[in-house]
């Protein structure tokens, strides 16, 4: 299951709106929560349900949603797609400066880089094969749809340990004042 603040959610769909008819791309910052039984689960468990509209009956087997850990996202940070114009309405690529930006950004504020968004313009969102190739273990891989310009709700992917599936995570769209989900500084 993935959290997203609905701040957040805005960021992405401005961002896959102003890129179309290209792919937008950028990093997602957050934090993990383990066990279906953490405080976190009970606050999401308030927060608006956007059930989402995709078949997922052929997604392939893997470890089933309640095992995979709570994630919640409240940090968006939009990245440059890198590849060339000719094939960037299907593909993106994030420099690794970005990322490095995006990892500091992420040490300041007490997160971690959780995942990836990109859009799929006029093209569904489920993971490409490319997509597929492309995947690390570990992120979420946010992908949202932009039909003729109109952005969809978003799917969220975690690839399998096999590296050649994933998993489809349930999307839940949090209020913006939902503060106490943040987690608190350390010192
Ligand atoms: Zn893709």
């Amino acid at each position: 299951m993935i959290s997203i603040s609905s701040e957040c959610l805005r960021a992405i769909e401005q961002d896959a709106a102003n890129c179309y008819p290209y792919e937008c791309c950028g990093l997602l910052l957050g934090f993990d929560r383990s066990g279906p039984n953490s405080e976190l689960t009970n606050s999401i468990a308030t927060a608006t349900n956007h059930a989402n509209s995709f078949d997922i009956t052929d997604a392939k087997a893997g470890p089933t949603p309640e095992k995979l850990s709570v994630r919640t996202i409240t940090l968006v940070i939009p990245a440059v797609n890198r590849r060339e114009e000719a094939i960037r309405r299907r593909r993106f690529s994030i420099e690794p400066e970005d990322f490095l930006k995006a990892e500091l950004a992420a040490s300041e504020k007490n997160l971690s880089v959780v995942g990836i968004y990109h859009s799929h313009p006029d093209h569904q969102a489920r993971p490409s094969a490319n997509d597929l190739a492309q995947a690390w273990p570990f992120f979420s891989y946010l992908i949202v749809a932009v039909d003729n310009g109109q952005v969809g709700f978003p799917t969220s992917w975690r690839l399998n340990d096999d590296r050649k599936s994933y998993t489809q995570e349930q999307v839940l769209v949090t209020p913006e004042a939902d503060q106490n989900l943040c987690p608190k500084d350390s010192d």
